[in-house]
């Protein structure tokens, strides 16, 4: 039977990273990975994360099964990081929250959950979109298409296209939102937009599912969860699959979360009972680790406060690197205005090149982005800006 089975071609990121990896020039610049880097090019573990582990070490007796639920205070700290703990939906019980493995396990168990509920359901993405979010979401048995998003003239938002698309879906439908730090393109409706777009929600009674991979990333822990806040207030019901990947740096400790909110206390209870059953048919039960050291920092002030002010670092290093990338173009004599660079928020932009420009810079200046041109913010550093703005100059001369 499994002679039947072909090769899958690998995700192209990986051949760009491959490439990169070969190449023996010390200059090299990888900007297509999507991980968060220092000004060292490391991705270290947080120290407020090595302390818990520390902590978890001393503390853990047992690793039995954990429940379906996982580690229950890990579920009730995110509630509360992601919806604010001040959250009148949390107050009314109509949130529950499950640990999943990575964001992206929780958006393949919102998939299941949708379809089951509905399997003509059909799920639309921003165009353009995490590349994953068109694997899983079909993977999990639903149908998809897109609504206009990024304008690429303009490097900002399609807010009318999109509003318009919108406002044709209905309650067979369920909208994926990115809640801060677009993946790829790094734009996010201003705070009315997303009234205006969690109001119309509201009116044609389509699922909003918000996938928040980089809570802290684009105006803070307390900030970017804003567009939950605001769809929490004008929709009955709600997904959120967020991540611990980016903002406590555990990316291979697969750490995540599926958030439900729903129109009652009940309802709440009756779609945690699915969600089990979802995973319980696939993997079972869920890893500790991740979460049990999560739980340890959300509920230890010092260590909370710590690693609030370690995500504030990554956050302003990126915009850091934002505002002097777009001044060391412009000082570079580059007449084409970059200067959205700074408007947009998270590690990833697009910066507009073609392939044969892409390409240019692979083979001429070892600087490494996938074909669309998508460049990881993070990668970048005082030791290499001004090679790749020299790069940058000259491919698009
Ligand atoms: N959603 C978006 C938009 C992402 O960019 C990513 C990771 O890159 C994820 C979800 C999934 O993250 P995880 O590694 O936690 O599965």
């Amino acid at each position: 039977m499994l002679e039947h089975l072909q090769a899958v071609p690998p995700d192209p990121i990986l051949g760009v990273l491959a490439a990169y990896n070969q190449d023996p020039n010390p200059n090299k610049i990888d900007l297509g990975v999507g991980v968060y880097k220092d000004e060292e090019g490391r991705t270290p573990i947080l120290p407020s994360v090595l302390s818990a582990e520390r902590e978890l070490l001393e503390r853990q007796t047992s690793k039995s099964y954990l429940g379906p639920t996982g580690v229950t205070g890990f579920n009730e700290a995110i509630s509360r990081l992601i919806f604010g703990a001040d959250s009148p939906a949390l107050n009314e019980s109509r949130i529950r929250t499950v640990q999943t493995p990575g964001g992206t396990g929780a958006l393949r168990v919102a998939a299941e959950v949708i379809r089951t509920a509905n399997p003509d359901a059909r799920v639309w993405f921003s165009d353009p979109t995490w590349a994953n979010h068109t694997a899983i979401f079909p993977a999990g048995g639903l149908q998809s298409g897109t609504y206009p998003y990024f304008d690429p003239d303009s490097n900002g938002l399609r807010f009318d296209a999109m509003m318009e698309a919108l406002g044709q879906l209905g309650p067979n439908d369920a909208v994926l939102l990115h809640a801060c730090c677009h993946n790829p393109c790094g734009v996010s409706p201003d705070e009315s937009q997303w009234r205006e777009i969690a109001e119309l929600a509201g009116q044609r009674g389509f699922l909003p599912v918000i996938d928040m991979a980089y809570q802290g990333f684009e105006r803070g822990l307390d900030d970017d969860n804003l567009a939950i806040r605001v769809f929490a207030e004008q929709c009955p019901e709600l997904i959120v699959a967020s991540s611990c990947s980016k903002n406590f740096a555990m990316y291979r400790d697969r750490v995540g979360a599926i958030s439900v909110l729903a129109s009652s206390a009940q309802k709440a209870a009756d779609i945690e009972t699915v969600i089990h059953s979802l995973t319980r048919k696939n993997y079972s039960m869920p890893p500790a680790h991740g979460p049990a050291v999560i739980d340890i920092i959300l509920h230890d002030d010092a260590l909370t406060a710590q690693w609030r002010a370690e995500v504030g670092d990554m956050r302003d290093r990126i915009n850091g690197l934002r505002a002097g990338l777009v001044a060391r173009i412009a000082a570079s004599g580059v007449e084409r205005d970059f200067s959205f660079l700074e408007r947009q928020a998270g590690m990833f932009s697009f910066l507009g090149l073609t392939v044969d420009q892409v390409q240019k810079l692979r083979e001429q200046f070892s600087i490494y982005t996938v074909n669309s041109a998508r460049i990881n913010i993070a990668s970048l550093n005082q030791a290499n800006l001004d090679y790749f703005v020299s790069g940058l100059k000259s491919v698009l001369e």
